[in-house]
């Protein structure tokens, strides 16, 4: 798609032509030689085109939107909750008493800032329905290892070193195993039924004395909420086992349901993804760990703590398996948690939960006639097709997924999980509109039918791209950077 704003610098540089004005010299010229060994002074110029500040804008500007965000267009990537981000969270996080203060100051001169994060702590506690929470991880996957480091000091308190592994269902997340196995534990799989819940039998068949602990991601990858969780956390205490809930996701049972109740020690979840931190591009994040009364001793230092009026930092935790991340945590974005938290309300986050599963129970609905549908239950915030009717007409998921873009959707998460054949696994959110929902069904409808009268559109899609098809292997391996790859 050729763009005519799209002004290609390089071909449009003009000797001489430039983007700046500078004053007068009026202080002597250095010899770099004095500063630098020569062998870091450059021979020839930089090869940089010469353009008018005008082009340099809209050049930035076009490269600017070449990338789809939420803010852009509909983004139903599943596991991935990208919902809107209200700008009002920005407006508070950019407050000077938010953004300009810094880690070291003294205690008594940031108040505000500890009182935000010490209400976040009350509220996200309430929410999950923990003792304590942390603020200090600064990503999902983090948190599950700082929980899990939780229960490895746990077990070792006790004398209970034979604790070596973890159970982890396979429709969990995929960092679930690596956190377990980054911790130090080993992994240990339990499956699904054919309903896609965890198999209790197989569960019972891998518990032991060697378990540390049950990770569960609930709802499920599947978007299924584990219907027998009761039955799961009594196996697993009966063991002697802890019980770890992955809440990244927890837009299906907000205030609805509570990790505390359902008998977990020890939970997680991502403020990027439920609590509209803007996320994407690799953070920044924040996966804050909520604990039961018996787990707060061994919660990362400092300890943000209330004495009388005053809030600060509790160092004196001989238990505390230790600081988790340089200062406190990614504070700009628990500030952003909070000003949705406080916007919403209780009863704006339970309409939150209701919305988002509606919407992905009706689009599941909708695009079952066009697609298989390998569960066919009631789902939580998001649902799993699968595109192997399409495969036997030549048409892959992935085809399916480069055919969303000439439509201009992010597609859904793909091959994943791994138990379902072609994967397409979709989360709407609870933000967009009833006629977005059916914009996008129209369109996984029509490359259905297109599947079947005319594949090779979807076979070669997307069309409509700046670049085509990728290697999709040497692209993130061995990327070409340069704008020309043989200079
Ligand atoms: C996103 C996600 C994670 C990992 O969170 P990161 O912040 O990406 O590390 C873990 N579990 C589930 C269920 C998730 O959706």
């Amino acid at each position: 798609m050729a763009n005519q704003d799209f002004p290609l610098i390089f071909e449009h540089s003009q000797e001489s032509r430039t983007g700046f004005s500078l004053p007068e010299m009026d202080v002597p010229e250095v010899d770099l030689t004095d500063m630098f060994d020569e062998s870091y002074i450059r021979e020839t110029e930089a090869d940089l085109p010469e353009v008018s500040e005008l082009q340099i804008m809209r050049h930035y500007t076009a490269l600017s939107t070449r990338n789809h965000g939420v803010d852009s267009g509909f983004y139903p990537l599943g596991s991935c909750t990208m919902k809107y981000n209200p700008k009002v969270n920005e407006d508070i996080a950019r407050l000077t008493g938010f953004s300009h203060i810094h880690p070291y100051q003294a205690e008594e001169t940031v108040q505000g800032a500890l009182e935000l994060m010490y209400d976040l702590q009350t509220i996200l506690a309430e929410i999950t329905g923990m003792h304590t929470v942390t603020l200090q991880p600064a990503a999902g996957a983090h948190g599950e290892w700082t929980g899990l480091m939780m229960i490895r000091a746990f077990h070792e308190a006790n004398g209970d070193f034979g604790r070596t592994k973890v159970i982890v269902p396979d429709s969990a997340h995929g960092t679930n195993p690596a956190s377990a196995t980054v911790a130090g534990f080993e992994a240990v799989t339990v499956k699904s039924d054919d309903r896609g819940l965890v198999d209790l039998e197989d569960l019972k068949r891998v518990v032991g004395e060697d378990t540390a602990a049950l990770m569960l991601t609930n709802p499920n990858t599947l978007g299924l909420f584990e219907e027998h969780i009761l039955e799961m956390a009594e196996i697993i205490h009966d063991a002697g086992g802890k019980l770890y809930y992955d809440g990244a996701n927890l837009n299906a049972i907000l205030g609805y349901a509570r990790p505390g109740d359902m008998g977990f020690d020890v939970v997680h979840l991502n403020l990027h993804k439920t609590f509209t931190g803007p996320h994407g591009g690799g953070g920044p994040g924040s996966g804050p760990v909520g604990v039961t009364e018996e787990f707060a001793a061994y919660l990362p230092k400092p300890v943000l703590i209330k004495r009388g009026e005053q809030f600060g930092f509790d160092y004196d935790r001989p238990k505390s398996i230790g600081r988790v991340k340089p200062y406190y945590g990614n504070f700009g974005i628990n500030v952003r948690a909070y000003t949705y938290i406080r916007t919403m309300g209780a009863e704006g986050l339970k309409k939150v939960s209701e919305y988002a599963v509606l919407n992905a129970n009706y689009m599941m609905r909708r695009l079952e006639k066009e697609y298989d549908l390998p569960f066919n239950q009631h789902c939580k915030h998001e649902f799993v097709l699968s595109g192997k009717s399409q495969k036997k007409l030549g048409v892959r998921t992935l085809d399916i997924a480069k055919r969303l873009l000439d439509f201009g959707y992010h597609p859904p998460t793909i091959y994943f999980p791994l138990n379902v054949e072609e994967a397409l696994m979709v989360e709407p959110t609870e933000t967009e509109s009833k006629e977005t929902l059916d914009a996008f069904v129209d369109a996984m409808i029509q490359i259905s039918n297109e599947a079947k009268e005319d594949p090779e559109i979807v076979q070669e899609a997307p069309h409509t791209t700046v670049v085509s098809r990728m290697d999709e292997t040497t692209a993130a391996r061995k990327p070409v950077l340069r704008y020309n790859k043989d200079s």
